[in-house]
């Protein structure tokens, strides 16, 4: 199996993400470099069939200070507890970030990341 350098895969993903969610490569980018262990917590890595079929994360907010959300993303759909998506239903930047920190865990732990195209409630 040919494995790609780390940072290619992350590259690539990043991309294929901007384009299904028709935002702009460096909004993806920004809330990429959001992800740190003071913003973002892992609070359970969904396994299934030796593959990581999801990931619920807590998302510290940007602007109101103490305030954290909570976040499912997985092969089925992504909810989260922010206003935007609990009550506007949209993709949230949160969901986003779930997105990015599920193909990075798939990356580090099996060696290969989400699948986009697999992910029917990103079209919607
Ligand atoms: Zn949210």
């Amino acid at each position: 199996m040919r494995q790609q350098p780390i940072d290619e895969e992350i590259r690539q993903f990043l991309l294929s993400l901007a384009k299904a969610l028709g935002m702009r490569v460096e909004d993806v980018l920004d809330l990429y470099f959001y992800v740190s262990p003071a913003t973002v917590r892992l609070v359970e890595v969904v396994e299934q069939g030796g593959e990581i079929v999801g990931v619920r994360l807590a998302v510290k907010s940007r602007k109101r200070t103490d305030v954290w959300y909570y976040t499912s993303v997985g092969l089925y759909g992504a909810k989260c507890t922010c206003r935007g998506n609990a009550v506007g239903g949209k993709i949230c930047r949160h969901i986003i970030i779930g997105l990015i920190t599920w193909h990075m865990s798939s990356l580090l732990k099996k060696g290969r990341g989400v699948d986009l195209s697999r992910l029917a409630w990103l079209k919607s």
